[in-house]
């Protein structure tokens, strides 16, 4: 399989050549020339497949390039018990009669992008290994996604990870989960500044070509394919355990997530609705709603609840939109050129937008209260405590739920990660999953640098693999 730029100015590249990359070369996004097509007989030998047999399968596809042994050991190692809680990995919770809760949060952060990143983590290395490099992974975090990442690399043989958080910003909690590792090759960097003035300097150090490359600085964002194709996996284990036509409901913001059950959708799998359901920072519903797509100003993203959903533009949207112009990139680089000039294009009316609903896609957003309310009656009417971002999916599923269509809602963290908004709908504090009791008194490991560019490359110089 190769991988081809949305914006059509890349050489195709097998999946190896595009793992540790970011962007193309030509600002947009890689993805496979095509999507593998599925037979139903394949489908019914995936139908009895354990998590990691279905992952293996799946990501030989789009991983071609590496040794099919290799990829399975990595895959077997990764998907694993001890890693995510159960033996089914990714286990699916019946509510009542066609309604699911498909728990995405039990690896090792509580959230759902660890099912990606765990997986990422030992392809980078395995790759690195191969080539004999290292990488120096730099990011910033407002606090909840810093983790993943984290738990993804810790103890990874040639990288090292540089993960910039806003300084005495974070709950007690995120700042331990990421500040107890204990690993060498993990550095936490708590910056005097807000979560914006980290970025700034992630992007400033980025953007110096020369300490870039003499460093090997490289990132793990959610453009990254493998992350996208890591994600189809718990699309078809959710489609099998339920059986029959399903539709899901995914919170989303940089449309990694529910990027991923479109390109299952395109495979084969018979899912009906990809919900998408948004926060306030609502780029995406107004998209869908209307067919506007607007990024927002940094000023206007408001600090919501659901904070890993705070988005001002959606980074994998470009990929989806690729298959809305019929895959042609000099469309696509259009609409991208207009976006660029005006943070704004509009598809209403037009025949791409009428596309939309070919591919399945509906969407609704929440506010603070309808999360409260929703976190609320799960807990009452189930039995279940849910955290902000599911309730964010689950109000929005329940909106557009058909009789007789089953639909799964999507977990995406776990609520322990957001104590204060479960005391406010609940009354009470959320549980702590097993061996995150005592979290907060573990000794940390962090240094406190200023918003200053100059400082945090002096800190990547000296600790750099
Ligand atoms: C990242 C994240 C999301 C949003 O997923 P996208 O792939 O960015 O759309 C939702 N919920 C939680 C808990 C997350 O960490």
């Amino acid at each position: 399989m190769r991988y081809v730029s949305t914006r059509g100015g890349a050489k195709p590249q097998p999946f190896t050549g595009i793992l540790l990359e970011g962007l193309a070369p030509d600002g947009g996004l890689f993805l496979p020339e095509e999507f593998p097509k599925l037979a139903p007989a394949d489908l019914s030998a995936m139908r009895r497949m354990s998590y990691a047999e279905l992952a293996f399968a799946i990501l030989s596809k789009f991983a071609d390039d590496i040794p099919a042994d290799d990829l399975e050991r990595l895959v077997a190692a990764t998907y694993t018990e001890k890693l995510f809680g159960s033996e089914d990995i990714t286990p699916v919770r019946k509510l009542e009669p066609d309604l699911y809760l498909l728990g995405l949060s039990n690896g090792p952060s509580l959230a759902f992008k660890d099912l990606a990143l765990q997986l990422l983590g030992s392809l980078f290395e395995y790759v690195l290994a191969k080539r004999g490099e290292r990488l120096n992974v730099l990011g910033a975090t407002s606090g909840d996604t810093g983790s993943s990442a984290e738990y993804a690399l810790r103890g990874k043989k040639n990288i090292r990870v540089f993960m910039l958080s806003p300084y005495g910003r974070m709950s007690a909690f995120q700042a331990a989960q990421m500040y107890s590792l204990p690993d060498a090759n993990i550095f936490n960097i708590a910056v005097r500044g807000v979560f914006d003035e980290c970025q700034d300097v992630v992007k400033a150090i980025s953007g110096d070509v020369a300490f870039k490359a003499k460093h090997r600085i490289g990132a793990v964002n959610s453009i990254n394919w493998a992350r996208v194709a890591a994600q189809l996996v718990y699309y078809f284990k959710a489609c099998f355990a339920v059986g029959g036509e399903v539709s899901f409901a995914v919170p989303s913001g940089n449309f990694g997530n529910v990027y991923a059950g479109h390109v299952a959708r395109q495979m084969g799998l018979p899912i009906r609705k990809l919900i998408v359901a948004t926060n306030e920072n609502n780029v995406l519903d107004e998209f869908f709603r209307i067919g506007r797509y607007r990024v927002r100003k940094a000023a206007e993203v408001k600090a919501t609840s659901s904070p890993s959903m705070d988005i001002s533009k959606s980074s994998n949207f470009e990929r989806y939109a690729y298959d809305l112009v019929g895959r042609d990139p000099f469309r696509l680089k259009s609409l991208w050129t207009e976006l660029d000039a005006n943070g704004v294009f509009a598809l209403a009316g037009t025949e791409i937008f009428r596309r939309v609903a070919d591919t399945g896609f509906v969407s609704g957003s929440s506010t603070h209260a309808d999360r409260l309310a929703t976190i609320r009656r799960v807990w009452k009417d189930y039995g279940v405590m849910i955290d902000p971002h599911t309730a964010d999916g689950i109000k929005v599923g329940l909106e557009h739920r058909e009789r007789g269509v089953a639909l799964v809602c999507m977990e995406t963290a776990q609520p322990a990660k957001f104590a204060e908004t479960i005391r406010e709908a609940l009354g009470r504090d959320p549980e702590r999953p097993a061996g995150f009791e005592d979290l907060e008194k573990l000794p940390q490991r962090v240094e406190v640098v200023d918003a200053d560019a100059a400082a945090v490359k002096r800190h990547i110089e000296r600790h750099a693999a």
